[in-house]
């Protein structure tokens, strides 16, 4: 008797359970999708509303070959910018989704410092659209970490949210432990060029999984915002000296103009 008491209590507790689960999942359903820059609802699951797919700046061809810095006119293959020409980044190529300019701007903060997390399946579908050379050449992903300070902080890694979703939906590898941030970085706000390459040199070093992970490998790494390349051309200065036979990077904006990047990111 006594047993079959516990046993009713425990169906009775997944059941509530149950019940919490399914009324999560019909209030996710009630509740209109809203567009992720302006906020207005709106229908189906694109993320923005038909006036924001106007005003977002979405990146594509023709850019430089090297570091995605977008052209007015296309002059042909495989071209270079000037900054590339001149010094090339530690990283092979970067990609982003959109530039960062005053409409997009709001998006990448209310996702970054917001805990908008139901932005990032929408940031990382644009992200594949802008990436998707460098995707599917890619033997492993990663994010750039996050001091664990600032992890605790924030709760979660926003670029680790976005690499994740693009390894699982494309079916690369996922690595969220290949680089390890080893100190705090002050913000990068308000930092020239040359200041904030300081600011981050020698803030990351190999994480867990050790050089064995990354030998030979074609790396993607995954962050939010390329603002002057500091912080990607740090995380790809380890990856390249442990061994990774190229580092591509994903970004989901970046700033077109380096001098007015106005971010905490690198
Ligand atoms: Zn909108
Ligand atoms: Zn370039």
């Amino acid at each position: 008797m006594a047993q079959s008491e516990t046993s009713l209590n425990a169906g009775a507790g997944h059941g509530r359970s149950a019940v919490v689960a399914v009324a999560k999942r019909l209030l996710d359903v009630a509740l209109p999708p809203r567009c992720l820059s302006c906020g207005t609802t709106v229908t189906g699951d694109g993320g923005l509303c038909a006036e924001c797919w106007e005003t977002v700046p979405f990146l594509s061809a023709p850019y430089c070959s090297c570091c995605g810095y977008p052209f007015d006119v296309a002059i042909g293959e495989d071209v270079l910018c000037g900054p590339c020409l001149r010094k090339r980044p530690l990283f092979d190529r970067a990609r982003a989704a959109f530039a960062y300019d005053e409409e997009s701007r709001r998006m990448v903060i209310d996702y970054k410092h917001r805990d908008r997390t139901d932005m990032a399946p929408a940031l990382a579908r644009w992200m594949m659209q802008a990436g998707a050379r460098l995707i599917a050449e890619a033997d492993v992903i990663t994010p750039v970490p996050l001091h664990w300070s600032r992890l605790v902080a924030r709760r979660f890694n926003q670029s680790a949210e976005l690499a994740r979703r693009i390894a699982r939906e494309s079916g690369t590898d996922y690595a969220p432990d290949l680089l390890r941030r080893r100190r705090r970085t002050p913000s990068q706000t308000g930092l020239a060029a040359r200041d904030r390459a300081r600011n981050v040199k020698g803030a990351f070093r190999l994480g867990r999984a050790g050089v064995a992970a990354i030998t030979g490998k074609r790396i993607l790494l995954v962050d939010d915002v390329l603002t002057t390349g500091a912080t990607v051309s740090a995380c790809a200065g380890v990856l390249k000296w442990a061994g990774a036979s190229a580092v591509d990077v994903l970004t989901a904006a970046r700033v077109v103009r380096a001098e007015d990047g106005r971010t905490d990111s690198g």
